[in-house]
């Protein structure tokens, strides 16, 4: 079966150039002028910018949180990612106390059982640290996982304190692996949460308000100081404020060989949305890092443009609003935190970055696939438009304008927190190892094809 993308506006690795792909058995066969005999299958994509298929970095599927499970597993959150560009997601499996890597990990794979949309790999989260841990990380290795994580929050369930943390990057230095932290100061925030509650303060608002930014600052400089210690490699998962980029921008400057995610919320929201609307308008909005301030948001867009950060994930961990969100409505702690964004992620980032004019095309293939596919181990089979590499694309249809609704949506949450969001550019057609599964905005293919992939060693970004 071959297929050809005729005509496109083609991001490659070394620019921009209308040009046909040839795609067969899964794989880009030739980049160039493809005579139309070559295949019964033709994709017209003139007028239309083709990408990368989007590597999303992070998920929560299936995931239980406070006793609630998220309203997406593996078949919807795929099905929504694959609508929004993304072709390939990174989902955290998770080590949960008492438990072996192997177990977590059979778990996840479990959660997959019923089909998933989109090809999909694990990282492995780990919410302690010991010598068996230590032992089966190599094993994980050859299952595939080449990224782990560390929580420096949620005291009680998924927090390390900094001798675990230390000792889990020690490990991960001896073998060419990464650490990606959840950067706040855990034990500061259950004082602070401790003493709302006491004093009362018991709405949505001072979830914020319990996890201010220099929380967030100065987790991640206690990370990078005993990641660098360790020699590790190591990431900032979802960074959220303008004082954690800039720890990050200084310590490069002394040596550090950070790696920087961030999300669109903290790009297109802010914490206006905890001070206006009702309980559910606020709770919606829940997640940790909270929303930040605009001055956050419009260093984050810097960051994007300037290259200090690496690449995008959305975080996307949904509840809905009626019947799991509104559990907290007595109390914000009992609000399960997260919100949903998979199909938006691209979307967002092409309409604020690309549209917009604050960066290039290339740069948004970086950011939304390139450097996470060389960071995570999928690169070269995924993240750039070149011969050999798997035929997954995102095709952008530059000229549309719309503005987000839920119900366009294809989650199982009942809200979006870009309910209302003015976007120019569109995600059209979605190709996944050369088959055609999104044509014009509708899915035309609807049978779950996607693969787990393994992955090698980290790269380098820089
Ligand atoms: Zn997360």
């Amino acid at each position: 079966m071959a297929l050809i993308v005729k005509n496109g506006t083609v991001v490659t690795p070394d620019g921009v150039a209308t040009t046909d792909i040839l795609c067969e058995n899964g794989k880009i066969a030739a980049l160039g002028e493809i005579d139309q005999d070559r295949s019964d299958t033709v994709l017209d994509a003139t007028g239309k910018f083709v990408l990368p298929g989007g590597i999303e970095t992070h998920t929560h599927f299936d995931l239980e949180v406070m006793g609630m499970r998220t309203a997406d597993d593996f078949l919807s959150g795929s099905k929504a990612a694959l609508h929004g560009g993304t072709t390939t997601f990174l989902d955290f499996a998770t080590q949960f106390r008492g438990e072996t890597m192997k177990e977590g990990l059979a778990n996840w794979h479990q959660r997959a059982k019923d089909g998933v949309y989109t090809d999909y790999g694990f990282h492995m989260a780990l919410t302690e640290w010991n010598e068996a841990l230590s032992d089966e990380m190599s094993a994980m290795i050859e299952a595939g996982i080449t990224s782990f994580k560390l929580y420096q929050a949620y005291k009680g369930s998924l927090m390390v304190d900094d001798g675990e943390m230390l000792r889990a990057l020690q490990r991960a230095a001896e073998l060419g692996v990464t650490i990606g932290v959840h950067c706040e100061n855990g034990d500061v925030i259950d004082v602070l949460v401790e003493q709302a509650r006491q004093r009362g303060d018991v709405t949505p608002e001072f979830h914020e308000r319990c996890r201010p930014p220099q929380l967030e600052a100065e987790a991640v400089n206690r990370f990078i100081t005993l990641a660098e210690l360790a020699g590790a490699r190591h990431y900032v998962v979802h960074l959220s404020t303008g004082t954690g980029l800039d720890q990050v921008r200084w310590m490069r400057q002394h040596g550090a060989r950070t790696v920087i995610e961030t999300c669109p919320q903290y790009l297109f929201l802010d914490k206006a949305c905890y001070e206006r609307g009702d309980f559910y308008t606020k709770a919606g909005c829940v997640m940790s890092p909270p929303l930040r301030v605009a001055k956050d948001r419009q260093a984050l867009w810097q960051g994007l443009a300037d290259g200090t950060i690496d690449f995008v994930g959305t975080d996307h961990c949904s509840f809905k609003l009626y019947g799991q969100k509104d559990h907290g409505k007595d109390g914000f702690w009992n609000i399960p935190n997260g919100a949903p964004g998979v199909e938006l992620r691209m979307n967002l980032l092409y309409s604020g970055g690309v549209a917009s004019g604050l960066f290039s095309l290339n740069r948004l293939a970086e950011l939304t696939s390139g450097n996470a596919a060389r960071y995570f181990g999928l690169y070269p089979d995924k993240g750039a438009i070149e011969v050999d590499a798997d035929a997954d694309f995102c095709l952008i249809d530059p000229h549309a304008h719309w503005t987000v609704t839920h119900d366009m949506l294809h989650d199982r949450a009942d809200y979006t927190p870009y309910e209302g969001q003015k976007m120019q550019g569109r995600i059209s057609d979605v190709i996944l190892g050369g088959q055609i599964l999104i044509r014009d905005g509708e899915m035309i293919d609807d049978v779950p094809r996607g693969r787990y992939v393994k992955r090698g060693l980290p790269e380098y970004l820089d």
